[in-house]
């Protein structure tokens, strides 16, 4: 934890503790003065004597905030030893510069030679190399993940060398893998933000999520690892979801956020075939592009030209489109679909699942959307028809599904429809916030609403069942899901 000033750093430490966390770095060198740091260790420790402290005095040559020489840095880390800290930092430029005086402070504690690279992910072997012609007690190697592989190259280090103690991570978004999967790789531990405050680093989350969202301490090197593959990924709530379903099934498998940006689906799969990849979802921007890299791919979702769930199955990569079902299955509920005319509002990727399998249902299928030419291209795609947005007025159809962000979070005031909507049941496919607008003015017109949760929790558990053979657990999953939503709804 890193604070500009010391009541801050104990007011954090204690709440941390309280709550029952034991092992901290303090980062010194966030102080004006990081001699303060060194009489917070003293007092925390001793209302605390359970507590484990790391303390860090970086220099600010070297990415931390510290202004004194090495000689200065080794004198607080050697006062902070003699306050009760367990282990102290030291970077790899500082080291090679006071190689004498490190054998002295060692002998006081343990000591972490830590290498930071803020660009990229260089050669982790020259690191590794580099980094032990310095006796330590630990290891940290931590870079900047710039592509999904990123990840795989800094977690291989663990398997590469087995027997010396170390902490790898890859800072950074793309990176975040890392921070969950290195515990499990034999990492020696992984750095979380407190509970109530930023991190130190680019892509730390809180202890809290680290250890009950994504289960860090709990699944093994052995574990099954799925995900979601996406740009932006930040604010899925599939990991929450997912995991929580892994969790009540005591599935030794974890899910994770992967930001896989527009040009680097073929990095992914670099990653995916050296990590345990067992499976993962897919959404925006990928689904479309997706199939030019699997192997298999479910005759619907090829007529759609769409994947969201992919797997490993014999060594093949197989795609699937579970949005499809996840559309006709909660309409179906409600009606035949065999029988019914049904407006579909959008063209893109989700609006071409549900215009292909209400086809392929047997209802009489309409689209309407903001570009006349596109929404055509994809009626006569689908065997559907094209409508302009004013032809739709006077119309009524047995049932809208509703497939653009229109009302979807930040922006949820605003909608498709201004006043009376052409249709007696209407289908929102935006789940955030879990009431839009359009389901509001379809309440209030009397209509019957599906809402983009069911959706979301129907495309869900089938991707469950497609990875783990076994029966989703719906209500653990919406439950989680409803919390996930909460705090932006
Ligand atoms: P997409 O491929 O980006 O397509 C978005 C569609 O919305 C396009 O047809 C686009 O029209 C249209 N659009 C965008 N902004 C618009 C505006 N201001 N006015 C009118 N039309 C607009 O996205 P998608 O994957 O189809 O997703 C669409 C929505 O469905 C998203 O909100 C997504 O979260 C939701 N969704 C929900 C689930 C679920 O499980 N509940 C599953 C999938 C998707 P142009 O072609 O003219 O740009």
């Amino acid at each position: 934890m890193g604070f500009p000033d010391p009541q801050k750093l104990m007011e954090h430490a204690r709440r941390e503790a309280n709550a029952g966390e034991s092992f901290f770095e303090f980062r010194l060198d966030y102080l004006p003065a990081p001699e303060q740091g060194v009489a917070v260790i003293r007092k925390f420790l001793a209302a605390h004597p359970e507590c484990c402290i790391l303390a860090t005095c970086r220099r600010h040559q070297n990415h931390g905030k510290f202004n004194g020489s090495v000689e200065d840095q080794i004198r607080i880390l050697d006062a902070a030893f003699d306050a009760g800290a367990r282990a102290v930092d030291v970077e790899i430029e500082s080291a090679e510069n006071a190689i004498p005086r490190l054998e002295a402070l060692r002998g006081k504690g343990q000591l972490m030679l830590s290498y930071h690279n803020y660009d990229g992910t260089p050669s982790p072997e020259s690191i590794v190399r580099r980094m032990l012609r310095i006796p330590a007690d630990g290891y940290k190697i931590v870079t900047t993940a710039r592509k999904p592989s990123d990840n795989a190259r800094i977690l291989a280090i663990t398997k590469s060398h087995p027997r010396t103690p170390l902490v790898v991570l890859a800072m950074g978004e793309a990176g975040f893998p890392t921070r969950v999967l290195a515990p499990a790789w034999g990492g020696l531990f992984t750095y979380a933000a407190p509970n109530a405050s930023e991190g130190t680093a680019s892509g730390q989350v809180s202890a809290r999520v680290l250890r009950h969202l994504y289960r860090a301490e709990k699944f093994t090197r052995a574990a099954k690892i799925y995900g979601v593959i996406a740009d932006p990924v930040r604010h899925s709530i599939s990991p929450a979801v997912h995991n929580r379903a892994f969790q009540s099934h005591r599935l030794d498998a974890v899910y994770l956020p992967f930001l896989v940006q527009s040009p680097q689906l073929k990095d992914f799969f670099a990653l995916a075939d050296s990590l345990p990849i067992a499976g993962f979802s897919v959404t925006i921007p990928h689904k479309q592009r997706i199939l030019r890299y699997l192997d298999v791919v479910d005759p619907l979702a090829r007529r759609i030209g769409a994947v969201n769930t992919v797997w490993k199955k014999a060594g093949k990569w197989r795609g699937a489109n579970t949005d499809a079902d996840a559309v006709t299955v909660p309409l179906s509920r409600k009606l035949r679909l065999s029988k019914s005319s049904v407006l579909v509002v959008g063209n893109g990727g989700a609006a071409r699942s549900a215009a292909y399998a209400l086809v392929g249902s047997g209802a009489r299928v309409s689209i309407v959307g903001r570009n006349p030419d596109r929404v055509r291209s994809l009626a006569r795609a689908c065997g559907a028809e094209s409508l302009l947005r004013e032809q739709v007025n006077g119309r009524k159809f047995d049932a809208l599904v509703h497939a653009t962000p229109l009302g979807m979070f930040p922006h949820p005031e605003t909608c498709f429809f201004s006043d009376a909507l052409p249709a007696s049941l209407v289908f929102d496919m935006v789940y955030n916030p879990l009431e839009t607008t359009l389901l509001r003015n379809a309440a209030s017109q009397g209509l019957t609403v599906i809402s983009g949760l069911q959706m979301f929790l129907e495309q869900a558990t089938r991707q469950f069942e497609i990875w783990t053979g076994a029966p989703a657990p719906r209500a653990v999953m919406e439950k989680a899901a409803i919390e996930a939503l909460a705090p932006a709804s």
